[in-house]
C-alpha cells in the first residue's frame, strides 16, 4: 500500500515571522505518524525552517538542473542539501508558466534532484483552454512522458496533478474528473517503469482544503495532496493532515 503523502507549497510566501506556523505543522505531523507530511518553502526560509521542523521534511519549490556554473540567481541540488532540504518540487505550473520551464526542463531538474539525494515532486496538469478542448488526458499523459526520468520510484519520485485552472481559483475538478486523470497518470507510469509505477504515489494539488481534503483524498490513486494556499497556517493545513490520517 501507498502510504499517503501531504506536501505544503508555500510558494512565494513565509518569512521567519511565520516559523511558529512550521513549528505547529510539525506538531501535527508528529501526531500523524500513519501519513507522510512535508512542507516546501522558500529557499531563504529552509534553513530556519530546518532549525524548528524537527522530523518534519523541508523541501525546496524548484532546483536548477545543473551542479554549479555561471547560472545568476539558481539554486543547486547540492545547496538546497547543504541547507536542509530532503525533497523540491519540480516542473510546477507556475515555473512552467512565469518562467517557460519546458517538459524536458522538469525532467533535468528531476534527475539532478535525484543525483543529490533529494525526494521529488514533479508536477503535471493541463490549463482550462486544454480541458474545455478535451486534451486534458493527453496533457498529463504527454508532460510524464517528457520529464518522468527513466528508473523512476516510489523512494525518491511522487507525482502530482495540478490542473492549472484549480490552482488557487477555489475550483476543482469533479471527483470523476480526478479520478480520470489518476488513472490515465497511473498507466502512464506503468508504461514507463513496469511495476515500480505501482509504489509511486500520486497527489492531487489544486484548491484543496479541509472542506474537500476528504472526498478527494478517497478518489482511487490519490495518494495525497500538494496543497498551496491551504498550507500557510497551521490552522488551515492541520485539518488536511488528519483528512489523511
Ligand atoms: P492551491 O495551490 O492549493 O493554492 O490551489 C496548489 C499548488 O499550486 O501546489
Amino acid at each position: 500500500m501507498r502510504r499517503r503523502l501531504i506536501a505544503g507549497n508555500w510558494k512565494m510566501h513565509g518569512l521567519k515571522a511565520q516559523l511558529g506556523e512550521v513549528e505547529a505543522i510539525a506538531a501535527a505531523a508528529a501526531a500523524n505518524p500513519q501519513i507522510d507530511v512535508a512542507l516546501c518553502v522558500p529557499f531563504t526560509l529552509i534553513a530556519p525552517a530546518v532549525a524548528v521542523a524537527g522530523a518534519l521534511p523541508i523541501g525546496a519549490q524548484d532546483v536548477h538542473a545543473a551542479d554549479k556554473g555561471a547560472h545568476t540567481g539558481c539554486t543547486s541540488g547540492e545547496m538546497l542539501r547543504e541547507c536542509g532540504a530532503t525533497l523540491t518540487i519540480v516542473g510546477h505550473s507556475e515555473r512552467r508558466g512565469d518562467q517557460h520551464e519546458t517538459g524536458h526542463d522538469a525532467w533535468a531538474k528531476a534527475v539532478a534532484a535525484r543525483r543529490h539525494g533529494l525526494q521529488v515532486i514533479l508536477c503535471c496538469g493541463e490549463t482550462a483552454a486544454e480541458r474545455d478542448a478535451g486534451r486534458a488526458e493527453r496533457i498529463v499523459q504527454s508532460q510524464i512522458e517528457k520529464s518522468l526520468p527513466d528508473g523512476a520510484s516510489a523512494d525518491w519520485l511522487t507525482l502530482a496533478y495540478e490542473p492549472r485552472w484549480a490552482i488557487g481559483t477555489g475550483k476543482t475538478p469533479t471527483l470523476e474528473d480526478i479520478a480520470a486523470i489518476h488513472a490515465i497518470a497511473r498507466a502512464k507510469l506503468r508504461a514507463m517503469v513496469g511495476d515500480a509505477a505501482d509504489g509511486i504515489r500520486i497527489l492531487y494539488g489544486g484548491s484543496l482544503t479541509g472542506a474537500n481534503a476528504v472526498e478527494i483524498l478517497a478518489v482511487d490513486n490519490v495518494d495525497g495532496a500538494l496543497v498551496g494556499g491551504a498550507s500557510l497556517t497551521a490552522g488551515k493545513f492541520v485539518p488536511i493532515i488528519e483528512a489523511a490520517a
